[in-house]
């Protein structure tokens, strides 16, 4: 089909017999192919996966999967509606040919676009030497398979786990553990837990967590070798402190990787750091030209943010890939006039030594920290980050319900430290403190968002969400 653009009566055609395809067969993607169908797009619609599943959750696998409560092949995602799709599982797409608008598979087949989404996500990080990480009883945490491995590992009742990096995913696996009565080790080269995602301040507060639920807890060190016995299985982790830990399950937690490498080439502009785009949902070509008809959505995009000084975030947070993938779609069926931007903020949570732990904002981007309400010390609070002035970020540790409350604070932009008193507020809320974030250069296992960008603006702007 050609011709299809954005006037003459060509969206018309492109929504009745258009030909989409999307690449990466997970969340963002099935979100975004039921948000085109309810939208009426009648055409063609194809979904490339490279895992053999139907899309599948996440979050579970690091939590009920692990403790046994729910079995990793009973995680499919909800669907909202029937796609009628045509579905290719367990097939890689390989190469991108912009000019042909055509999307090569592993299994050589080609498939022709008038509108593509790219999903295809991040992967875990592997142990950078492939030898050990191939040892029997060495893991990592991404998909339905690796948890379905590492279950039946704990099921097993190994002498001793070790978890390496203590970002959110680690330290949800080491609480899995001490929930099993499992030994567990976590070892982290920061100076504590979620360091990068929340900071040295709250990081402390989760290193007690670990270590009052009898997580034996090493900060400060990085694991130099994994050893294997005569079977080919681990053994024991060599620390850089000179000690020695033994352990029959080792789980490689060190963040993700994205998915780019298949684009190599295409002159798509997509690397390491992920595929930028705009607010829209377009991708960049190398050139910094957005494209019109390749849009990106979930962890794999990096997008700006007006909110957080035009920065570009890339976040791995599951609300963000449905509304990226709700925007995209929409995005890719509109006149440009009714486009929209995609101006979620971030928010993210984590259940872990039966805390709830949820944050919205920009965390990294803070300076400073106030506990606004609740305490520090009971484990029950909501704490405040602050930017040049303004609310960028909040926590809450047991204290969801206020959430929301301190993202209008954030989408206003409102002053730091908030003048207002707040309810529940102890004398450990009168004075913020450096919220303590490590060095961005030194790369640390947790963050689970990004920042890349131009420095970020100050606070001059009010923010109005468009609520669809
Ligand atoms: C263990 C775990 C726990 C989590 N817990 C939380 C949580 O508590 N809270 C929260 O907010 N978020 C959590 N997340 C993050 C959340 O699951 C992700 O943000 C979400 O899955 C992102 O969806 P996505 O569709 O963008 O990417 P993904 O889910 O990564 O899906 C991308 C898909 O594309 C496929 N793919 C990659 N390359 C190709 C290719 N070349 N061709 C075809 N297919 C390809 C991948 O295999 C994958 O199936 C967790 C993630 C994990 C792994």
């Amino acid at each position: 089909m050609t011709g299809v653009g954005t006037h003459d009566g060509a969206l018309e055609r492109l929504k009745r017999d258009g030909r989409i395809v999307v690449v990466g067969a997970s969340l963002a993607g099935l979100r975004a192919a039921e948000t085109m169908r309810e939208k009426g797009f009648a055409g063609s619609l194809t979904m490339i996966g490279d895992e053999p599943y139907e899309p599948y959750d996440r979050p579970p696998l690091s939590k009920q999967v692990l403790l046994g409560h729910a079995v990793a092949d009973r995680t499919a995602l909800p669907r909202r509606r029937a796609i009628d799709a045509d579905w290719h599982l367990g097939v890689p797409a390989t190469g991108l040919d912009m000019a042909a608008r055509r999307v090569r598979l592993g299994n050589g087949d080609e498939v022709e676009y008038d509108r593509l989404l790219i999903a295809t996500g991040v992967r875990a990080r592997p142990w950078p030497n492939e030898e050990e990480g191939a040892l029997e009883g060495v893991f990592v945490l991404r998909t339905r398979d690796d948890a379905e491995g590492l279950q039946r590992a704990l099921a097993a009742g190994p002498r001793r786990v070790l978890v390496i990096g203590a970002g959110f995913t680690g330290s949800e696996i080491a609480s899995a553990c001490r929930e099993r009565g499992l030994d567990v080790t976590v070892a982290e080269r920061g100076a504590a837990p979620l360091v990068g995602a929340l900071g040295g301040v709250i990081g402390e507060v989760a290193a007690e967590m670990h270590r009052e639920h009898g997580v034996d807890l090493r900060t400060g060190v990085m694991v130099t070798g994994l050893e294997g016995g005569p079977a080919g299985r681990v053994r024991a982790a060599h620390l850089s402190d000179g000690s020695t830990v033994e352990a029959d399950v080792v789980v490689v937690s060190l963040g993700a990787q994205r998915n780019t490498e298949w684009l190599a080439g295409s002159g798509l502009g997509a690397g390491p750091r992920g595929i930028a785009c705009d607010a829209g949902c377009r991708a960049f070509d190398i050139r910094g030209i957005v494209t019109d008809d390749i849009y990106v959505a979930g962890d794999v995009a990096r997008s700006p943010h007006a909110l957080f000084g035009y920065q570009f975030l890339s976040l791995e947070h599951w609300g963000n890939a449905v509304a990226q993938a709700d925007t995209a779609a929409h995005n890719m069926l509109s006149e440009s006039s009714d486009r929209r931007p995609h101006l979620w903020v971030p928010a993210f949570w984590s259940s872990q030594f039966g805390v709830n732990i949820k944050s919205v904002g920009v965390p990294p981007m803070g300076t400073e920290i106030l506990f606004t309400q609740g305490s520090r010390a009971e484990r029950r609070f909501a704490a405040v980050y602050g930017y040049q002035g303004r609310v960028i970020a909040a926590v809450t540790f047991d204290q969801c319900r206020w959430l929301q409350f301190y993202e209008q604070q954030i989408e206003t932009t409102a002053p730091f430290p908030p003048p207002f008193s707040t309810v529940d507020r102890r004398p450990e809320g009168n004075k913020p403190v450096p919220a303590d974030f490590p060095d961005p250069s030194v790369p640390t296992h947790g963050p689970t968002i990004t920042l890349s960008g131009y420095s970020p603006a100050d606070r001059k702007m009010t923010f109005t969400p468009a609520r669809h």
